[in-house]
């Protein structure tokens, strides 16, 4: 069996962002590539973010995708818990043994102390040059008697890295970078366990990693700045030839390239960044997903996967199963990925079209339950899906495109009628209500055929007609072509359709 295990590692704190979902991607398409393990684990160890139902969100995000993990607080695995939270013994032993090898120290200050500190500190960072100076109070800068006594007495406190004294570099072997050079002056002692005994991110991460025999960390740029201190983590508490092998994955960045894309963006430009519709539970606020706006998660994670990698090729369209035999860490790039609605939504009309009528069945019937229309025929579902896909972008599209084929128009574009009605059209419509009531062969052929005798019979040229007879079976000038519309709908259905537009057009 592969070594290979990746891990997501979100913390339950709201939507899914479009960029966490190319993370998961990745991590997915690296594991199933390579016959590896991937890891959900929920990272929930700063309790005051957290927020309610945001954990069963993301699962059901993952799902919709088809990206499922292999082992997660809810698949279960060898490694569990899978929830931080719930592993909060476990950290401690190493904070200590970080301690006793003099790579971190216990600090006492109070969250007022350092209140005063900042305030009269403009800059203070817990670092090399302030942790034995201003009144801090750590096992660095105390006696060792009065350390002793601060822990006999329960005081509370945190334990932080000690960053060593003298500078130096610390390197980030990135797979998508090459070596990362981090200067240690610029690093301040971050806090490892809270004074509730509660692990920081930092620590978690990194015992978790090592313990889950995690092989490579896929994440987003948002976290190489916590990457040397992951890295010296690594190096006191297991080893740097344990460590996994790091890749930064390149931002989303807002369509004019300007900075991270973020959930304000989509707001303002009108369109959605999280996976799924996300309902805040405190404001109850609702931002809108790309499920719930109607992309396919095929489409979905297509588009994903090139922003910020390609095959070298100029192929765009790629499936799952694809992406999984031609996914490449080397082909990953560097820069940012401008996000492109436009293209998003081309990536959808793409896969609507090639998706089959199977394929699509049961999620234009939810589009048509959501909109009161209740489908008893299915084969006629299939039909109307198989003849309008092409015009369809998003899943919505199927309600505009295919309702009229269930439900008669309940208006009709009578501007564009208007213009052209005159006795004669009339005429010619009533006799045809009346010829094709009487047919007996309710075939495209037929109808048409029965049409346009009709129109040579009474002189009149077929264009104009046609548009009439489609405002008069749709209500609008769209959809495909008139005669299928009309053999679709079947004959009492088209019969009856022309002779209540006859009323209304009069
Ligand atoms: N918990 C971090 C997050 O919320 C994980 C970052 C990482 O993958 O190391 O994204």
């Amino acid at each position: 069996m592969s070594n290979i295990r990746v891990r997501f590692a979100p913390s339950p704190t709201g939507g899914l962002h479009l960029g966490g979902v190319r993370t998961v991607l990745f991590n997915y398409l690296f594991a199933k590539k390579y016959g590896g393990r991937f890891i959900l684990r929920i990272e929930d160890t700063d309790q005051s973010r957290l927020v309610h139902g945001a954990e069963a969100y993301i699962f059901d995000c993952l799902k919709w995708c088809g990206l499922e993990p292999d082992e997660s607080p809810m698949h279960g695995g060898p490694f569990v818990p899978y929830r931080q939270s719930e592993r909060k013994e476990l950290y401690l032993q190493y904070a200590e043994k970080l301690v006793k090898e003099g790579n971190a120290y216990y600090a006492f200050d109070t969250p007022e102390e350092l209140e005063q500190i900042r305030a009269a500190i403009p800059n203070f960072q817990y670092n090399k040059h302030y942790r034995k100076a201003h009144g801090l109070r750590n096992s660095l800068s105390l006696e060792e008697a009065s350390v002793n006594k601060l822990l006999a007495e329960n005081a509370p406190y945190v334990i932080r890295i000690k960053i060593p004294a003298e500078d130096f570099v610390i390197t980030c072997p990135d797979m998508i970078r090459g070596d990362v050079a981090f200067d240690s002056a610029q690093i301040d002692d971050k806090v490892l366990l809270k004074a509730d005994g509660m692990p920081t991110y930092h620590l978690a991460v990194v015992v978790d990693d090592y313990l889950m025999k995690i092989s490579h960390v896929f994440r987003g740029e948002e976290w190489l700045p916590s990457a040397p201190v992951h890295i010296l983590l690594w190096q006191y508490l297991f080893g740097l030839d344990k460590m996994p092998l790091w890749a930064h994955l390149p931002l989303i960045l807002k369509p004019d390239g300007n900075g991270k894309l973020s959930k304000r963006d989509g707001d303002r430009l009108g369109f959605p960044v999280y996976a799924m519709d996300w309902k805040d539970p405190k404001t109850n606020e609702i931002t809108r997903g790309f499920k719930e706006l109607g992309f396919l998660p095929e489409a979905f994670i297509n588009l994903l996967a090139v922003l910020g990698w390609n095959d070298g090729t100029a192929q765009e369209i790629f499936s799952k199963a694809e992406l999984i035999e031609k996914f490449s860490i080397e082909k990953v790039h560097k820069g940012g990925a401008k996000f492109d609605f436009e293209k998003a939504k081309w990536f959808n009309h793409e896969w609507i079209k090639r998706s089959g009528v199977e394929r699509l069945r049961s999620d234009v019937e939810d589009v048509f339950r959501q909109k009161g229309i209740r489908i008893t025929e299915s084969g006629k579902l299939d039909t109307v899906i198989a003849l309008v896909k092409d015009r369809c972008i998003l899943l919505q599209d199927f309600y505009v495109q295919g309702q009229f084929f269930f439900v008669p128009p309940s208006s009709f574009d009578e501007a564009s009628v208007k213009p052209k009605w005159d006795e004669s059209k009339k005429g010619f419509f009533e006799v045809l209500a009346g010829i094709y009531a009487e047919g007996k062969n309710w075939s495209v052929e037929e109808i048409e055929r029965l049409f346009k005798d009709l129109a040579t019979e009474k002189n009149i040229k077929t264009g104009e007609l046609q548009m009439i007879f489609r405002v008069m079976l749709v209500g609008a000038k769209i959809g495909p072509g008139v005669f299928i519309i009309a053999e679709t709908i079947g004959k009492e259905e088209t019969v009856k359709r022309i002779r209540t537009a006859l009323l209304v057009f009069g």
